[in-house]
C-alpha cells in the first residue's frame, strides 16, 4: 500500500511495569493485524528479553544491529529495520545487549529523548509504530513514552491486576507534564481473561470503574494457542488463525482502528451470562 506523502505515523507504546501481563503478545499480534489491514507498521522491541523479536521468528542472537545501537550509538535507523516476513510489517529488534542501556543512558545528555530522536526519520514511512516496553518504569520505558503519541496498557485479569496501575498513570502524567505534552492514554486492554471465574469479571468491573471508557470492549481470553505461538516464532494469525485468541486480537485491532466497532451494551463481557461470555468461555478451552 502506498502511504500519503508527509503523513506521520501514530506511535503507540505498549506499557505496564508488571511482568507477564501480555504486553509482547499484544504488541506482536496487534502489529500483525494492523499490517493485515494494509497499515504500514513498525514494531520496536525495547525489551532486553527480546521476546517481540523472537516471537516474530527472528533469532535474537544473530541480529547485527538492534535498538541498542539506535539509542546508545545513534546510528542511522534505516539499516536497523528488518523485515518480519509479513507484508507491511517491519521490526526493530532487540536482544540482551540492551540490558546495559538502562545504566548507560543515565550519563547521557537528553537521555529521555534518544528513541524519539532515533526514529524521527522513520515517522513518515509508517502508519503505525508500536513499541513493546520492558516490565519496568526505567529509562527504556521513559524513552518509549517520550517517543509515543499514546500508551496502550494491557492488564491481566489476575489477582492484584490493578495494583501498580496508579504508578503507571503517574509516570504517564509526569512524562506528559515534563517531556511529551501530547501523550495520551490510548486504552486499556484486558488480557488472559477466564470468564468462568468470578475473578476475571471482578477485574473487568474494577478496570471499567477506574479507566471508564478507556477500557476496550474487546477482552482477550486466556488461550493456549496464544501461549504456544511464540515458541514457534509465529504470530497467532500464522500459528492458528481460527483460534479464539486470533479472533479476539483481530477484533481488537479493528476496534483500535475504529472499524466494525461493537457497541458496549451488546458486548460488555461483565454482563453475567451474556452470549458473548459463554462463547468466549467455550472457545477458550478448545
Ligand atoms: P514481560 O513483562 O516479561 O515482557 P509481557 O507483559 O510482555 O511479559 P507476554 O510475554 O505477552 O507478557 O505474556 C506472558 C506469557 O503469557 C507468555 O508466555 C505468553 O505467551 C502468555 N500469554 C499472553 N497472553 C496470553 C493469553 N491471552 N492466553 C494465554 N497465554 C498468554
Ligand atoms: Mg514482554
Amino acid at each position: 500500500m502506498e502511504r500519503t506523502a508527509g503523513k506521520m505515523s501514530k506511535v503507540i507504546a505498549i506499557c505496564n511495569q508488571k511482568g507477564g501481563v501480555g504486553k509482547t503478545t499484544t504488541a506482536i499480534n496487534l502489529a500483525v493485524y494492523l499490517a493485515q489491514n494494509n497499515k504500514k507498521t513498525l514494531l520496536i522491541d525495547t525489551d532486553p528479553q527480546g521476546n517481540a523479536t523472537s516471537g516474530l521468528g527472528i533469532n535474537k542472537h544473530n541480529i547485527k544491529t538492534s535498538v541498542y545501537d539506535l539509542i546508545i550509538d545513534e546510528i542511522d535507523p534505516a539499516p536497523v529495520v528488518i523485515g518480519s516476513g509479513i507484508d507491511n510489517l517491519s521490526l526493530i529488534p532487540s536482544n540482551l545487549n540492551l540490558t546495559g542501556a538502562e545504566v548507560e543512558l543515565v550519563g547521557i545528555m537528553g537521555r529521555e529523548y534518544r528513541l524519539k530522536k532515533a526514529i524521527a526519520s522513520l515517522a513518515s514511512s509508517y502508519d503505525y509504530i508500536l513499541i513493546d516496553c520492558p516490565p519496568s518504569l526505567g529509562l527504556l520505558t521513559v524513552n518509549a513514552l517520550a517517543a509515543a503519541n499514546s500508551v496502550l496498557i494491557p492488564v491481566q485479569c489476575e489477582y492484584y491486576a490493578l495494583e501498580g496501575l496508579g504508578q503507571l498513570v503517574n509516570t504517564v502524567n509526569l512524562v506528559r507534564d515534563n517531556i511529551n505534552a501530547g501523550l495520551q492514554i490510548e486504552g486499556v486492554l484486558l488480557t488472559m481473561a477466564d470468564f468462568r471465574t468470578n475473578l476475571t469479571n471482578e477485574v473487568i468491573k474494577e478496570a471499567r470503574n477506574f479507566f471508564k471508557e478507556k477500557v476496550y470492549d474487546t477482552v482477550i481470553p486466556r488461550n493456549i494457542r496464544l501461549t504456544e505461538a511464540p515458541g514457534f516464532g509465529k504470530p497467532i494469525a500464522l500459528y492458528d488463525k481460527n483460534s479464539i485468541g486470533a479472533q479476539r486480537y483481530e477484533q481488537f485491532a479493528n476496534e483500535l482502528l475504529g472499524v466494525k466497532k461493537v457497541s458496549h451494551e451488546n458486548s460488555s463481557p461483565n454482563i453475567n451470562n451474556s452470549k458473548e461470555l459463554q462463547k468466549t468461555a467455550e472457545g477458550e478451552i478448545k
